[in-house]
């Protein structure tokens, strides 16, 4: 189970992005998208209504208390930060714990990140130290993580209302058969 966690949502400004980081997080393999201390839910209805329509499973969730959620978790947990380790250098070991362990916790943030989620983070990892973003943090570490899987295989999304033919040219839509 991947759960990516979004922290310093603002209201109205972040929309766009935050709805991204959870289209990112769905389209690139994680189970469930948590906003993290915000009270919008504009982008958390969004997520859904996509995955009424493109499939599921995939959770979306709204957590106030974010701290004890954080400290609550089963698994490991992996701060996206410009500052951390090398994701090439980290990434053999955060892969054999989310093996073994079934759980990983992906942190991405906005503005500033508070001091002590690199503290309670398992791992702080860079995708590159240079400043970016993080829906594309996001999706390079997602990506690295299942090996780029999820580009060619999308049969883990059930019961959606459409699905796509690939094709090289024009646009192929087809109704999903029913799970
Ligand atoms: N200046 C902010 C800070 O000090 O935390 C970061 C702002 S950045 C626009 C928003 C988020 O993108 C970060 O919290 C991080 O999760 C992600 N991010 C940006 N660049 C990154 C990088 N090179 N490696 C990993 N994550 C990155």
């Amino acid at each position: 189970v991947i759960t990516v966690v979004r922290f310093g949502h603002r209201k109205g400004r972040d929309t766009r992005i935050t709805t991204h980081v959870g289209l990112t997080a769905r389209a690139f393999g994680a189970d469930r998208f948590v906003l993290a201390g915000s009270d919008d839910r504009t982008p958390l209805r969004t997520l859904e209504k996509v995955t009424e329509k493109w499939g599921g499973p995939f959770e979306t969730v709204g957590v106030d208390k974010w701290r004890p959620f954080l400290r609550k978790r089963k698994g490991k947990l992996v701060h996206l930060t410009m500052y951390g380790l090398p994701l090439p250098r980290v990434l053999p070991q955060i892969r054999k714990d989310w093996e073994t362990g079934g759980e990983l916790m992906v942190f991405v943030g906005a503005e500033k990140v508070p001091p002590d989620v690199y503290e309670m983070a398992d791992y702080n990892v860079a995708v590159g130290s240079q400043p970016h973003s993080e829906v594309a943090a996001l999706a390079v570490f997602l990506d690295r993580l299942t090996e780029g899987r999820l580009l060619e295989d999308s049969s883990r999304f059930k019961g959606a209302e459409l699905r796509l033919t690939p094709c090289a040219r024009g646009k192929l839509k087809a109704p999903r058969e029913p799970v």
